[in-house]
C-alpha cells in the first residue's frame, strides 16, 4: 500500500504517525488498518465484521483494499495438512514493559515500546503491537478457538511477521488479566498498563508453529506477512473470554483459501 489517498485516510495516517512514530513505517504497508479511528464521526472506519461493509465486501470498499477481494495469499487460513519442516524455532526476545492500550473500534490493541523482537526467518523483527480476535481467525483442522492474539513485528526492510497464539477455556490467564483489568471499553479510548508486563509469559511450553506466507486480516489485506501460528493453545478463563466477547461479539475474518501456498509445521 502506498500513501493513503483520501483526506480521511491521510489524516488517520498523520494521527498515527504522531501518536506512534514506530508504527508510521508499518502504516505505509497497510498496518494502519489495525489503528483505525473509532466509530462515529467523519473518520468512521469504512469496514466491519458483519453487514454491508463485512468481509465479503472488503475488496470493494476502497481502491486500496482490492487485495481483500482478489488476493491469492490471504489470511487467516485453516491450518491443516501441513508439511513437516525443519525451520528454526521461533526465538522471542520480548522485554517486560508498560504500554498503551487502545480500543480502536475493531479490537483491543497494545502498542509495545521499542526493545522487544523476535527472530523469524533468520531475521530480527521488532514487536510493534499486539491485539486480539474473538473467535480465533486461524483454525486448526477446522477447529476454532474462542480467542487469538496477534503479535505484529516488522523487520528493517518493512516486512511484517505476525505471531498468532490461541486461547482455550481453562484456568484464568494472569498475563491476560493484567491487560483486561486496564483495557478501555469505549471505541477511541486509551489507557495504560498499570505495571510492567512480561508478555513472554503468554507463550506455551511447546514452540511448534505453523508457518505460511499471508496477509493482514483486516483491510487493506496487504500480502506482506510471514505468519507464525503456535500450535499449542494457552489458557484463558471463560470469564476472561466473555469479557472480551462482550466488547467484540465477533471480530474475526473468515478463513481464506490456501491456493498454491505451502503450509509448514516446524516439527523437525
Ligand atoms: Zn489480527
Amino acid at each position: 500500500m502506498s500513501q493513503p489517498a483520501s483526506p480521511a485516510s491521510r489524516r488517520r495516517f498523520l494521527t498515527l504517525a504522531l501518536a506512534c512514530p514506530a508504527c508510521a513505517v508499518a502504516a505505509r504497508v497497510g498496518i494502519a488498518a489495525e489503528h483505525a479511528a473509532p466509530k462515529g464521526g467523519h473518520d468512521a472506519p469504512h469496514w466491519s465484521y458483519e453487514g454491508p461493509t463485512g468481509p465479503a465486501q472488503w475488496g470493494k470498499l476502497a481502491p486500496g483494499d482490492a487485495l481483500c477481494g482478489i488476493g491469492r495469499e490471504q489470511s487467516p487460513v485453516n491450518l491443516t495438512e501441513a508439511i513437516p519442516a525443519a525451520t528454526p524455532d521461533l526465538a522471542t526476545r520480548w522485554a517486560p514493559a508498560t504500554a498503551e492500550i487502545i480500543h480502536n473500534g475493531h479490537t483491543i490493541q497494545v502498542n509495545w515500546p521499542a526493545g522487544s523482537e523476535a527472530v523469524i526467518d533468520r531475521q530480527p523483527h521488532q514487536l510493534l503491537q499486539f491485539h486480539f480476535h474473538h473467535p480465533s481467525e486461524h483454525v486448526i483442522d477446522g477447529r476454532s478457538f474462542p480467542l487469538e492474539v496477534h503479535f505484529v513485528h516488522r523487520n528493517a526492510s518493512g516486512g511484517l511477521a505476525v505471531v498468532g497464539l490461541f486461547f482455550t477455556p481453562g484456568p484464568a490467564n494472569p498475563t491476560l488479566e493484567a491487560i483486561w483489568s486496564a483495557m478501555p471499553t469505549q471505541a477511541g479510548d486509551k489507557t495504560r498498563l498499570a505495571a510492567p508486563l512480561d508478555i513472554a509469559s503468554f507463550l506455551p511450553g511447546d514452540p511448534t508453529s505453523y508457518r505460511y506466507a499471508g496477509s493482514l486480516t483486516t483491510p487493506p489485506c496487504s500480502e506482506v506477512v510471514s505468519w507464525v501460528v503456535l500450535r499449542q493453545p494457552v489458557s484463558a478463563s471463560p470469564a476472561q473470554i466473555e469479557r472480551f466477547a462482550a466488547l467484540f461479539p465477533m471480530n474475526a475474518r473468515p478463513v481464506q483459501p490456501l491456493n498454491r501456498r505451502k503450509l509448514l509445521l516446524d516439527l523437525l
